[in-house]
């Protein structure tokens, strides 16, 4: 508007409009981008639709130049480049609230946008963007206001996914992708609550690969890495949805089976030693126990640990049960002072 004096109107028309639609395009790369869909094939989709529209706008406009015409295309356009990856947000299961609620606004936009072409084609007379009537100013309020809402959304989401990222970057372990540490324990925590008010059984299993240091030392640090990593995933595909396996250290792992009995236990456990076992071998000791607070895991954990020891110092490539160390008389005197 600021170039209508210099330039004339259909330079103006025509490098706004194409400013439109190379903005659009931008934005909806951004909207596929975020939900990690901005591949090769749909990029190059992008590029012919928005390449499309700037051509058949600019042979409109300078050849034809009927303003219904002009609106009806850039409206069709710019809606074509929004509503995909705008419905795609929208129609996506379990999606967080705010991504349904952008994907909302976005297909309010597209559909306004495609309203906005329809009704520029029947319309009888100029429907130009700013023409001062009633519903043209309302229809710009609402365009613009969709945009702005969208816009904020949309930097909101971006900080979701980056504080999403984040999250996942420090609760896991890098070299296993399974929970790290704290997390397994902080996650832990709170089962241990929940099953000590129900006052239901879990059970632990702590376990730890035999001769890792000959492996790192024969084969190198490298096939060490790989064996943990192998490891790791041979051991998550005996465990349900609801059980937590973290990394506890080193080549030590620690799996919280909630609700399992001392029997499903050893099962899972004897599962779990003849899935890994190949050009390696676990130890496992293991705890079944109704919890009575979040703390017990740090005692819970002691006497699995004692457990796998003794399994090592019986020959390896065994499970040990850790019940007689939860019983044991020092334990017996905690709860004697509970009392
Ligand atoms: P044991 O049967 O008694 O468990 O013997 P072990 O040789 O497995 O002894 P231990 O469990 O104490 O050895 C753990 C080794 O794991 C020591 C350490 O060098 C190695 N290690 C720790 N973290 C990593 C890692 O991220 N990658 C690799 N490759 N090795 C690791
Ligand atoms: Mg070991």
């Amino acid at each position: 508007m600021l170039l209508k004096g210099s330039l004339g109107d259909l330079a103006v028309i025509s490098l706004s409009n194409t400013f439109l639609f190379l903005g659009t395009a931008f934005e909806s790369a951004a909207l596929l981008r975020l939900q990690g869909v901005l591949t090769p094939r749909t990029r190059k989709m992008g590029i012919i639709v928005m390449l499309t529209a700037i051509l058949l706008f600019n042979l409109v406009l300078f050849f034809y130049n009927g303003e219904g015409l002009r609106i009806a295309i850039a409206s069709t356009f710019c809606a074509l480049l929004i509503a995909p990856p705008a419905l795609r947000l929208l129609l996506q299961r379990k999606a967080p609230a705010l991504r349904r609620l952008m994907g909302g606004l976005y297909t309010f936009l597209a559909a306004a946008l495609a309203i906005r072409a329809s009704a520029a084609l029947l319309a009888e007379g100029p429907a130009a963007l700013l023409a001062a009537t009633v519903s043209q100013n309302l229809f710009s309020i609402s365009a613009y206001m969709t945009m702005m809402l969208a816009n904020t959304g949309f930097v909101l989401l971006a900080k979701q996914k980056s504080d999403d990222e984040l999250f996942r970057l420090a609760s896991v372990d890098d070299l296993t992708q399974i929970w790290n540490r704290r997390t397994f324990i902080y996650k832990a925590e709170a089962v241990l609550d929940q099953y000590a008010k129900r006052r239901l059984p879990v059970s632990f299993l702590l376990f730890d690969i035999d001769g890792f240091k000959s492996i790192n030392d024969t084969y190198g640090h490298d096939i060490g890495d790989r064996v943990l990593r192998e490891m790791s995933a041979v051991v998550s595909k005996q465990l349900g949805p609801h059980d937590l396996f973290g990394r506890y250290g080193g080549d030590e792992f620690a799996i919280l089976l909630p609700g399992a009995s001392r029997a499903e236990s050893t099962l899972l456990a004897e599962r779990i030693r003849v899935a890994a076992e190949g050009s390696y071998t676990l130890s496992i000791g293991a705890l079944t126990f109704v919890p009575e607070h979040r703390s017990d895991l740090d005692r819970i954990y002691k006497c699995c640990d004692m457990a796998l020891y003794e399994a090592k110092r019986a020959g390896r490539n065994r499970i040990q049960r850790a019940e007689q160390h939860f019983e044991a008389p020092e334990t017996r005197e905690y709860d004697y002072v509970r009392i």
